[in-house]
């Protein structure tokens, strides 16, 4: 099977700081990885380097087995879709313009359906006719996901699975939805997207992914299950926290605040 994504010595330096440096990591299509680490690992940096936002200083990536670099903007558009860190639009756009934004320069009879069904998911159906800069910060965050959520769809109606990339999708969301992103996140694995996800919290990394990637300092400091990456020497040597992640019995870890000491 043809890898969704692949990168081999991926580094990246600007100037004399090395952001990244040998990270080496293949998605299939239908995985759903999360990417953790501390402020400043190069989480994002590597996002960026995965959606083809920029290019790494070496090594090289491939997206469904072709050079990303070769891809131009529209083909890459309809191949993978972005949540970025910080999204802002100045002009003052609805929730559904803002959702429509994802069909792209599809006709706007044809996209109609699709930007309700999109609303209804993320449940912004209320929302609809309400300016964005006056909704909450969650709230702006679900849009967005929506135009993304969009965006994936109509790629994929005509290339098949496709792959989805979010930083740090849920950080300004309440808990119910918080699970419904890793919900749908999951649903759109199970038919066959590669869903890679930056994520801060642990345990909903744990929830969501199937494997997860450890960056610290700009390395992959591990990969694997949430089991095998989510270990008491891991959160005290890249978090520096000590903390037991079996205080609750049960198949993934738990990472508790309240049984943390940071180093
Ligand atoms: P993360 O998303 O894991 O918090 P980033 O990928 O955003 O981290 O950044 C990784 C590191 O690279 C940070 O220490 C950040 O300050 C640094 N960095 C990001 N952009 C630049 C830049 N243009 N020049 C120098 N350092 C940068
Ligand atoms: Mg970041």
């Amino acid at each position: 099977m043809t890898a969704a994504l692949e990168v081999s010595g991926i580094g990246m330096r600007i100037k004399s700081a090395t952001l990244l440096d040998g990270i080496d990591l293949q998605v299939q299509p239908g995985e759903t990885v999360a990417i953790v680490g501390p402020n400043g690992a190069g989480k994002s940096t590597l996002l960026r380097i995965l959606s083809g936002d920029m290019t790494p200083t070496r090594g090289s990536v491939r997206l469904k087995g072709t050079a990303l670099s070769s891809y131009p903007a529209d083909r890459l558009a309809a191949h993978r879709a972005v949540l970025s860190q910080h999204v802002t639009i100045s002009f003052p756009f609805t929730v559904e313009e803002v959702v429509r934004m994802g069909a792209g320069d599809m006709a706007r009879v044809k996209a109609q359906p699709l930007v309700d069904a999109m609303l209804d998911e993320i449940g912004l159906n209320a929302f609809r006719d309400r300016e964005l800069p006056t909704l909450s910060g969650g709230e702006q965050q679900r849009a967005h996901f929506a135009r993304v959520l969009l965006q994936l769809a109509v790629g994929e109606a005509k290339h098949g699975p496709g792959v989805l990339l979010l930083d740090e999708p849920t950080s300004s969301l309440d808990l119910r939805y918080q699970i419904n992103l890793v919900e749908i996140g999951r649903r759109r694995a199970a038919s066959g997207t590669a869903v890679i996800a930056i994520l801060h919290d642990l345990n909903l990394a744990a929830r969501f992914a199937d494997r997860i990637v450890v960056l610290h300092r700009g390395r992959l400091a591990a990969t694997g299950t949430p089991r095998e990456t989510i270990t008491n020497a891991m959160l005290r040597d890249v978090f520096e926290v000590n903390t037991n992640v079996d205080l609750i019995a049960g198949p993934l870890p738990h990472v508790l605040p309240q049984a943390m000491q940071a180093i």
